[in-house]
């Protein structure tokens, strides 16, 4: 366990994002690498610290919906307000969108951009203790396993690069889900997202249908994402991302696993799984069991630290059970459903090929 935070930190470190440095910031989510999000040169040192390709556009994170409002072309919409009221602070970024004064270089070039108000009580002391918005990616090198500690943190980045804010264990554990919110008829309308068509871009915990009960409208999936909620049939059909560095895959029952061991030396796999009636005799010989809790919230919770821990030196594969189907977990809850979902596209990228 870490120690209390100690607020007099928060300070220093908004006045490091002021001269345009990078500080390393706990949220719900996972560990952001912030920067002064109105700032071309603040930002660029984010990319080039992450290594992350100009084209991926970064989350810019808000105080609330003021912030967030003098960061979009045109009036925010009653879809954002809504969503805004019923989410935040939490884990669900908006794009909409872009403002002028928002530089293209935080949006990968493109017209829109992506807001979230984090629900963590140093990265909103940091916000407003620095007064504007911040870009806030994952505090990682591009495509590896986002941080959910500080210590994940200071693995990519050192003191020089970033100050980092340790908060202790992120609570939710994978990223923000993404919403793209369409504009109603386009070119009529002017710059409201009222009434438009919502898509999902990228899965987390906040689901399709908590977003339907706000929004009184079908949410629909982008691209890559299964929306059956079941595994999409080969992770090829994604980008890596996520990825530990040893090869990952993931297997349905025992004997899926065994051929994966005849193809490794079973000394160097490493084995996850959230099944309770896992035993280390149903493992490849010398194979490392690492558990995993069983629900959905704590699953994704310790996911990412697991995986870390898996990705030991020594090890040269790594094999993740596959969790319950989020159909499965749809009759007891739609919450634990969509976080499966989000669960699911993250083993998937792990799993991609590289
Ligand atoms: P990360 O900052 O590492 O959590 O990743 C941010 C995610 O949000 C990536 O999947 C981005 O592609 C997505 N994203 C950020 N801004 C936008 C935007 N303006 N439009 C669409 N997707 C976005
Ligand atoms: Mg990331």
């Amino acid at each position: 366990m870490s120690d209390p935070f100690d607020f007099s930190l928060i300070d220093a470190a908004a006045e490091r994002l002021r001269s345009g440095g990078l500080v390393a910031f706990p949220t719900e989510t996972v560990y952001g690498l912030g920067a002064d999000a109105l700032s071309a040169d603040a930002v660029e040192r984010v990319f080039q610290a992450k290594g992350r390709p100009a084209a991926n556009p970064l989350i810019v994170h808000v105080t609330g919906i003021d912030m967030a409002a003098t960061l979009v072309d045109g009036p925010l919409g009653d879809d954002a307000t809504r969503l805004m009221r019923a989410f935040w602070p939490g884990p669900l970024s908006i794009v909409l969108p872009r403002h002028q004064r928002v530089p293209g270089i935080v949006t990968g070039g493109g017209p829109s951009v992506a807001l979230r108000c984090p629900d963590h009580p140093i990265a909103l002391a940091l916000l407003f203790a620095f007064g504007g918005p911040l870009v806030g990616p994952s505090a990682n090198k591009s495509g590896t396993v986002s941080p959910t500690t500080a210590a994940h943190v200071r693995e990519a980045f050192d003191g020089q690069t970033a100050l980092v804010l340790d908060g202790g264990a992120c609570q939710t554990g994978i990223e923000s889900t993404v919403i793209r919110l369409e504009q109603a008829g386009a070119g009529a309308g002017g710059g409201s997202s009222m009434g438009g068509g919502a898509t999902i871009l990228r899965p987390g915990v906040v689901g399709a249908e908590q977003l339907e009960a706000v929004l009184e409208a079908p949410v629909r999936f982008g691209p890559g994402i299964s929306e059956a909620g079941a595994p999409l049939p080969s992770p090829g059909m994604l980008a890596s991302h996520y990825a530990p560095r040893a090869r990952t895959v993931l297997f349905s029952d025992w004997s899926e696993l065994e051929l994966f061991a005849e193809e490794a030396d079973s000394a160097s796999i490493a084995v996850l799984s959230h099944s309770i009636l896992a035993e280390e005799s149903d493992l490849p010989p010398r194979a490392i069991l690492h558990r995993l809790p069983a629900t959905a919230t704590e699953y994704a919770a310790a996911l990412y630290c697991t995986l870390r821990e898996a990705d030991a030196p020594g090890t040269s594969l790594i094999a993740v059970h596959r969790p319950p189907l989020p159909q499965y977990a749809q009759a007891d809850s739609p919450e634990a459903a969509a976080i499966w979902r989000a669960v699911h596209d993250r083993l998937m990228r792990a799993a991609a090929p590289r």
